[in-house]
């Protein structure tokens, strides 16, 4: 059967890297490229050059538009549930706080809340591009502020409401794409345990050369390999959801930088 995989912020970068994976490797596959202009996502749609790539106008900075595009995507899809959501979109360190937490953290649960009810279920997967900025933001920035370390490295002892609550009230942090992405993973590991029945895990997709990191050291190809494998290797079925994984594929810990080729984090 015909997989539908919608991907965010999908006209450049790790995003279309990965929609190009999906397409050239996994023939079952539809992809339904998301970017916040049509202009855009356009050529990105005429780069990947198949007719399993469909544009979906979306900036997940807003929820009109989200709400818009997942009602796009109920129309395409018809009665086919959806199989899998890659929330990619997402803006570095160049913007303000309120503006990276709006679109890393709420863009991914926007997303998730308008699209969750086309996933299929049981089975359907999510994958949360976070970033080793969440770890080293909490091993680091979080030293001075015990209680938000706690929220991000236990995130289960709390509810998604809380993020929430912390997401608007800390207006003072420095590092906004380290808290974003910290709440992006707590939000991951919250997200699977009020879903059983979906498969929800994060990940970094290593440090990758794009406009978001022009010193990154590896190309989107790479960075495209562990979203990939989350949504697709059929591995996750068989084991608990809501981790995280660093860019090697490997799983790794909520408080702290794991590089690739460290032992896995064997941790609750
Ligand atoms: P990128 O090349 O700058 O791509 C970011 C994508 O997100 C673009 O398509 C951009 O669209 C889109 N976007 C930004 N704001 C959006 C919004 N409000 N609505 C919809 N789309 C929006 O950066 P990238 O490196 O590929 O980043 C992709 C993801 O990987 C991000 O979540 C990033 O945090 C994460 N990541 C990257 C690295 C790295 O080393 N590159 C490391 C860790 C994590 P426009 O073209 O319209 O701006």
């Amino acid at each position: 059967m015909i997989k539908y995989v919608l991907v965010t912020g999908a006209n450049k970068g790790i995003g279309k890297a990965i929609c190009q994976k999906l397409v050239n490797e996994y023939p079952e596959v539809h992809v339904l490229l998301a970017s916040r202009s049509k202009e855009r996502g356009e050529a990105a749609v005429k780069d990947i050059a198949s007719d399993r790539v469909s544009l979906v106008e979306m900036d997940v900075a807003s929820d009109d538009s989200v709400k818009a595009a997942a009602s796009q995507v109920k129309t395409t899809i018809g009665s086919v549930p959806l199989y899998g959501i890659v929330n990619n979109a997402g803006v570095g360190w160049n913007h303000k706080l309120v503006d990276v937490v709006n679109i890393n953290f709420f863009g991914t649960k926007r997303v998730c809340e308008a699209f969750g009810p086309l996933i299929i279920r049981p089975g359907g997967r999510i994958v949360n591009i976070a970033s080793a900025s969440g770890p080293m933001f909490v091993n680091g920035d979080c030293h001075q502020m015990p209680a938000l370390k706690r929220t991000f490295a236990e995130p289960l002892g709390g509810s998604i409401e809380n993020l929430v609550d912390i997401a608007h009230r800390e207006t003072s942090i420095e590092n906004a794409y380290g808290f974003s992405k910290a709440l992006v993973n707590a939000y991951t590991a919250l997200l699977a345990k009020e879903s059983p029945d979906l498969i929800v895990n994060s990940c970094t997709p290593g440090y990758i050369k794009t406009d978001l990191a022009p010193s990154g050291t590896s190309t989107v190809e790479h960075g495209a390999k562990t979203p990939v494998k989350l949504l697709m290797d059929p591995a996750f079925n068989d084991i608990p959801t809501g981790r995280y994984y660093g860019s090697d594929g490997v799983r790794s810990p909520l408080d702290r930088y794991r590089g690739p080729g460290d032992p896995p984090f064997e941790g609750p």
